[in-house]
């Protein structure tokens, strides 16, 4: 088929027909995007940051039309559409406005040993050319957003591809950045499938940023090995919360409530596990049980996006339902089969199965109990996954001692998942939730190629470095003085200094450099 159906999740019904982007194009858009990038990379970090400013404006404008679209296209209610990826992009458009001409900006590294100061270096944060965007369904804007803008405003160019079954969003995330007035072929969003993120790697971008599953990620990073391409992949995730004994059952509760199954739980890093210390876990599954039935259906969960995932929910309850878990709640896909009963799965075996272990993606939390702190930790960090985990708890000591031994890139205390969307802070995985990071500084330097420039310090005046030819004895007794130097506290480094000086002079009179 040469398009592409962007359909509404909850009726089926076909919002656009969207024409695919021809494979066999991909070297054009890539030769375009080159050359736009040329002149993107000559405009100042201020230039660009003031069409990212224009960008917000526009943004802002549209703001309800482009949530509607989100909540349409990927099946989540308006609002979360709003609170959760268009707020969060807009403070990120804000922020990296905001810090993009100073880290980006050159920087001069001070030496530490004065020896070597007779040179100077600097840092300069080179665009890397055109990069390769490839994103997920399940935020349709946020993710790719973030990546856009942090590679726009390093001066690259890019080629996006958004997941085949939000297309619509990207289209409309397309016209944004036309309406800020970016440069033709500066963004160039593509439409299609796999095979076409895979032909966009053929194509060897600078780097490749991915948002998607393990398995793509693999595949991914196995055809960029090809080319050396760099990337940074964030992953899946089967996130765990701990709620300690001392933890306020009500807020405990409403933090699972919120972490497991807001967007439908269709969240990377959704609370999919939850670990409740047994001596509170009957009363908190009851209150938990309670809070989920008091959930309307329309305002407060989307439905599934897409029928690939709801076959993962199948299989992953009928493994459930062979191991005679206990349902607390849930487990069963609505009449329509557009979304599945938020559910809430425990008893005995529950570590064994799939719905514990593997990434679900929906709006399922498997529960267990512990007995200890230390088996809490272990049981969180038994999982091939590492992206983000929640401590709920009264004890701050304890919890900050249990975030720093949790396997993961982010842990939040008495919060759950949000991090995800400050753009302060650096997100992304260890394990198989993947490497690299999106946001914070080390988000926009991922975008860049540094580059160290080494030069004299006083302008094109320098001398022959200590280590060139000829190797003599006077520089070797010198070297050896200056090895001296590293050893023991301030006293002894004072007593070999005069030592040293003595070597460097006897060394400087006798024995010229080549
Ligand atoms: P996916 O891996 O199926 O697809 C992601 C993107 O990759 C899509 O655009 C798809 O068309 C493209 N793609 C598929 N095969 C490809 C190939 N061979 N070469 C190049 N591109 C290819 O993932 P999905 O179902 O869209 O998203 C859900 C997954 O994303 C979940 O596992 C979720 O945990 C993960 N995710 C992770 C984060 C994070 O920040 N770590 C955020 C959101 C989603």
């Amino acid at each position: 088929m040469s398009t592409i159906f962007s359909r509404n999740p909850r009726t089926g019904s076909i919002l656009k027909e969207i024409p695919k982007t021809p494979i066999h194009s991909m070297p054009q858009v890539f030769e375009r995007a080159a050359r736009a990038q040329v002149l993107w990379s000559k405009i100042s970090v201020k230039q660009r940051a003031k069409k990212m400013i224009h960008l917000r404006e526009v943004l802002c404008r549209r703001l309800d039309e482009i949530a509607q679209v989100i909540s349409e296209e990927n099946g989540k209610p308006a609002f979360e559409a709003l609170t959760c990826e268009l707020i969060p992009s807009l403070e990120l458009i804000s922020y990296f406005v905001k810090i993009g001409p100073k880290k980006l900006r050159d920087h001069e590294v001070k030496f530490r040993n004065p020896m070597m100061n007779y040179r100077r270096s600097t840092i300069v944060y080179q665009p890397m050319g055109t990069i390769a965007v490839i994103s997920p369904w399940n935020y349709p804007f946020l993710l790719a957003f973030g990546d856009l803008v942090c590679a726009l405003l390093a001066g690259n160019a890019v080629v996006f591809k958004p997941s085949e079954y939000t297309s619509l969003v990207a289209q409309k995330m397309q016209e944004l950045f036309d309406e800020a007035g970016f440069p033709v072929d500066i963004l160039q969003t593509v439409y299609g499938e796999g095979d076409l993120g895979a032909a966009i790697i053929d194509q060897k971008p600078a780097k490749i940023s991915f948002t998607g599953s393990v398995l793509t990620g693999k595949a991914i990073m196995k055809q960029a090995s090809q080319y050396l391409i760099p990337l940074s992949l964030e992953l899946g995730g089967k996130d765990a919360m701990i709620i300690l004994p001392d933890a306020d059952l009500d807020y405990a509760t409403s933090a699972a409530l919120w972490g497991g199954f807001t967007n439908s739980g269709q969240v990377c890093a959704s609370t999919e596990r939850l670990l409740v210390h047994e001596s509170i876990a009957p009363a908190f599954i009851a209150k938990l049980k309670e809070k989920l039935s008091l959930l309307s259906t329309d305002a407060d969960l989307g439905v599934c996006t897409m029928e690939k995932q709801k076959q993962v929910y199948e299989d992953h309850l009928q493994d459930a339902k062979t191991r005679n878990l206990e349902f607390y709640t849930g487990g069963i896909m609505n009449s329509d089969r557009t979304r599945l009963i938020p559910t809430l799965v425990g008893g005995v075996g529950i570590e064994e199965s799939k719905i514990y272990n593997e990434e679900t993606f929906g709006p399922v939390i498997a529960v267990t109990t512990f007995k200890s702190v230390k088996e809490a930790i272990e049981k969180a960090n038994r999982s091939p996954y590492g992206l983000l985990a929640s401590v709920i708890t009264t004890n701050m000591s304890l919890a900050e001692e249990i975030a720093r031994e949790l396997q993961v890139g982010s842990v939040m205390i008495n919060e759950v998942l949000f991090s995800a969307g400050l753009p302060e802070t650096p997100w992304g995985g260890m394990k198989d939730s993947g490497f690299g990071r999106k946001h914070s500084n080390m988000g926009l330097y991922e975008f860049t190629f540094p580059k160290h420039i080494n030069r004299p310090r006083f302008g094109f005046l320098t001398f022959k470095s200590w280590w060139w030819f000829p190797y003599t004895s006077y520089q070797s007794q010198f070297f050896k003085a200056w090895g001296g130097m590293y050893q023991g506290g301030v006293f002894e480094k004072l007593f070999n200094f005069p030592h040293f000086l003595w070597t460097l002079l006897k060394f400087i009179k006798n024995e010229p450099r080549l």
